[in-house]
């Protein structure tokens, strides 16, 4: 709800004009209750958690010989019944878990100062809080995963989301009820140390699980802008996590790779992917011998 009844009354306040953004932002939310404003992540979850996967899941279904090269783990193909299985537990877990725990947690966002006030944040502004969020939940996460993987936590709580040794989108957010709320939070965590304007909150519930969907989908594309990120782990990162299953004592961190790098848990992985590059490389030479030959 903000204080102000009109536009002009705002601009009068700041003294200067409101951007376009600022002009969207009050005609929307100028009537509307924080709690309403911060209920939409339930709405934004369910059609992220429902829409995003949705791409891979018809690459999954297509078997394009073009797309599988890119598949992380070609040899697994899931039909169309065992994703919608997931997915229909997501929306259990959605439903039980995930959007109660939304709608519950809206006095602890406002004490921890989300405002929905104008003015709005600069571009730059939302950007480096969010590189901020995703630093703090990485290493929060990289530990509460790497305790999740000693033999109670695994045995009682993680081995739910590794039923799935070779992930796609749906399996994302696919966990035990007890992970969903351990994990989060470090998602919490981040924008209390660091908090902001509703809109970059929204910002960060969405991107933080469409990354786990990218993630987790099976599939490692050369054009994924992900790419550019900088310790970005990525779908391959994770698949091997996931492949290796409850024995993995490798790749926990969920964005980043500097957690595991530093913790000495990515060797496995280091070792194998550069021996799987040599492997590539002499058998990529030895085709192309036997293609001059003929
Ligand atoms: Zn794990
Ligand atoms: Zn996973």
């Amino acid at each position: 709800m903000l204080p102000y009844q009109t536009i002009q009354e705002a601009e009068l306040a700041f003294g200067r004009e409101l951007t376009v953004a600022e002009k969207l932002w009050f005609n929307y939310s100028a009537n509307k209750s924080d709690y309403y404003l911060y209920c939409h992540n339930v709405l934004f979850l369910f059609c992220i958690f429902s829409l995003v996967p949705l791409p891979y899941v018809f690459l999954e279904l297509k078997r394009s010989k073009n797309v599988d090269k890119y598949k992380i783990q070609p040899k697994v193909r899931l039909s169309s019944s065992e994703m919608f299985r997931c997915y229909k537990e997501v929306m259990r877990m959605f439903i039980l878990v995930v959007g109660p725990l939304q709608l519950v947690s809206y006095p602890s966002v406002k004490f921890i100062g989300i405002r929905t006030s104008l003015p709005l944040p600069s571009g730059w502004e939302i950007v480096l809080q969010l590189v901020v969020y995703f630093i703090i939940e990485d290493f929060g996460n990289y530990w509460i995963h790497r305790w999740l993987h000693c033999k109670w936590g695994y045995e009682k709580i993680h081995r739910v989301h590794h039923e799935y040794t070779a992930p796609f989108g749906f399996a994302a957010p696919y966990a035990h009820w007890a992970e969903i709320l351990i994990l989060g939070i470090p998602s919490f965590i981040a924008p209390a140390l660091v908090p902001g304007h509703m809109i970059t909150f929204w910002l960060w519930i969405a991107l933080r699980q469409i990354e786990a969907i990218d993630t987790h989908s099976g599939y490692d594309f050369p054009w994924n802008p992900t790419k550019y990120i900088p310790f970005y782990g990525g779908a391959e990162y994770h698949d091997y996590h996931h492949y290796v299953g409850g024995q993995s004592q490798s790749n926990f961190a969920s964005v980043f790779t500097y957690c595991d790098y530093i913790y000495g848990t990515d060797k496995g992985y280091r070792f194998l992917k550069k021996h799987l590059e040599q492997f590539k490389e002499k058998w990529r030479n030895e085709t192309e011998q036997e293609v001059k030959l003929e």
